[in-house]
């Protein structure tokens, strides 16, 4: 008998945007295929959970006839590309949202591999030899991400990519171009200092003519320069740790034949989403959703949310945006249809937001890890309801159910759901047990500091307890979690790359 192969499937969605036709096509897979739940990633895209070996060609071509892929949307290449997800600004968004499709598109393998296993197109081999004109004939060292911001939002923690690209406007408020970062990554192991998470250096401003070359020096730079030896070692953060900023930077200019511009002024508010209705430059509206660590499954507390979003699509005439936070925008709503998309969230529970407890819980993130990822020491996205039940007592006490604090949890230290980027941070160590980071900041430029390591759930309450007391009582004004930590003593910044500068 062969083994009971079962296969997690993660779709390429450029900037997160979903058709009403590709939701339902979405979720009409999720319910034949796979375990009758859509997930939502935080690189703003779907992953189904438990297709079966001999249902996965079938399942490809499904997603291939919703109009959708799953081209590097995994493996040693260009990942999905992140864009700002929320639309107010919305002729910005609109361009933001191009460049992420037309640097997806860019940086695609060129291979037609894909479509000769999933589609039955002419065999790869039977066509000749294929040229890679970027990724050559081994590919990256690892994978390399790519995210735009927008300021003042931050949302989708752009340090946190090999490339980050910060949309600076002119006065006219047109886009004139994009701040450049390196080096950004989550990445971690326990107890070994050389694998370490690491924000980008901003290195300076690229006009949008100037936006693939510089991209693709990037690229080929950790191409040929990064450690093909140790995976561990492989990303792009080690290889600019391990050369230096400046000549990578030298590199990075020869390559692309110009020298970069200064950094232009940005400030970021927060990396958090904005919840509940706006209203968009355009006039149309967009309604933000909380969602439960992003699963979408038709829970059994009274929480349909695979059917309520489903009878949404149904009737909606703009588009989903998936949010790097795990949860979703319906938006492109002209104000007509407002009510009618109220009804739907009420009728079906769909308003998590104000089910939600707390602000921290609204905008907790929490990685798959157990039962599907094959890597977890421990539980997230099934641990997180009963840590947040566990939690509010605390918030309660000290009177901070509505102060946002950047609560994720992570499986294990590869850091899935940017854990190093959150003010409180639990990364999985042993079934649970969690090592207890704290003091990254609410705008994801900062990352945090080991705490306790290997504690379980009675000690993580007991270490945050009089934390969240002092903070209560002490904070200044306006003052967010992470920011007091660092300012009362608690935590002190680790000796790695740490937090944004611009070199
Ligand atoms: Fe990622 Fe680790 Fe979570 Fe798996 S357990 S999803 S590898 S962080």
């Amino acid at each position: 008998l062969e083994p009971a192969h079962q296969f997690m499937i993660r779709i390429r969605a450029p900037g997160g945007v979903f058709t009403p036709k590709q939701w339902l096509g979405m979720d009409a897979i999720a319910t034949t295929y796979a375990n009758h739940s859509l997930r939502v990633t935080t690189r703003q895209t779907f992953q189904i959970h438990g297709v079966i070996k001999r249902d996965l060609k079938q399942t490809m071509r499904a997603i291939n006839a919703a109009t959708l892929d799953t081209i590097s949307a995994c493996g040693d290449v260009n990942r999905n590309v992140l864009g700002a997800s929320n639309p107010q600004r919305s002729g910005l968004h609109a361009q933001v949202h191009d460049w992420t499709q037309r640097l997806s598109a860019r940086f695609k393998p060129a291979t037609r591999a894909y479509y000769e296993v999933w589609l039955d197109e002419e065999k790869v081999a039977e066509s000749g030899v294929e040229h890679e004109p970027l990724y050559g004939d081994a590919y990256l060292p690892r994978k390399f991400k790519i995210a735009i911001a927008v300021p003042p939002d931050n949302d989708v923690d752009v340090f946190a990519n090999d490339l980050a690209l910060i949309a600076i406007v002119d006065e006219a408020g047109n886009l004139a171009g994009f701040n450049v970062g390196i080096g950004g990554s989550m990445g971690a192991s326990h107890g070994i200092a050389a694998h370490y998470p690491r924000v980008a250096n901003v290195i300076g401003f690229v006009t949008p003519a100037q936006v693939f070359a510089i991209a693709e020096a990037a690229i080929s730079v950790q191409r040929d320069l990064g450690d093909r030896d140790d995976r561990k070692h492989a990303r792009f953060k080690y290889t600019i740790d391990d050369h230096g900023v400046e000549k990578i930077v030298a590199l990075m200019q020869e390559r692309a034949g110009f020298a970069l511009q200064p950094a232009r002024p940005y400030r970021f508010d927060h990396n958090g989403d904005r919840f509940g209705w706006e209203q968009g430059e355009d006039g149309l509206w967009q309604l933000t959703l909380s969602l439960p660590s992003g699963r979408i499954a038709d829970f059994q507390d009274g929480r349909p949310l695979l059917t309520g979003l489903r009878e949404i699509a149904k009737i909606h005439s703009g588009e989903f945006r998936l949010t790097c936070n795990q949860n979703v925008i319906v938006a492109g709503v002209p104000a007509g249809a407002r009510a009618q998309i109220d009804a739907l969230v009420a009728q079906y529970a769909l308003d998590v937001e104000n089910l939600a407890p707390s602000a921290l819980a609204r905008s907790a993130v929490a990685c798959v890890a157990l039962p599907t990822c094959a890597l977890a020491m421990a539980e997230a996205e099934r641990y997180l309801p009963t840590f947040l039940r566990v939690l509010q007592p605390l918030l309660d006490k000290h009177d901070l159910r509505e102060q946002p604090i950047v609560l994720r949890i992570s499986g294990c230290p590869n850091g899935c759901s940017r854990p190093y980027l959150a003010e409180i941070a639990l990364v999985g160590k042993a079934p649970g047990r969690y090592t207890l980071f704290l003091g990254g900041d609410h705008r994801g430029t900062r990352l945090n500091t080991l705490y306790r390591d290997n504690i379980d759930e009675a000690q993580i309450v007991e270490a945050l307890d009089p934390l969240l007391g002092r903070y209560a009582g002490e904070r200044e004004a306006g003052e967010h979690f992470g920011d007091f930590l660092h300012r009362a003593g608690i935590v002190a910044l680790p000796p790695y790359p740490t937090h944004v500068r611009v070199d």
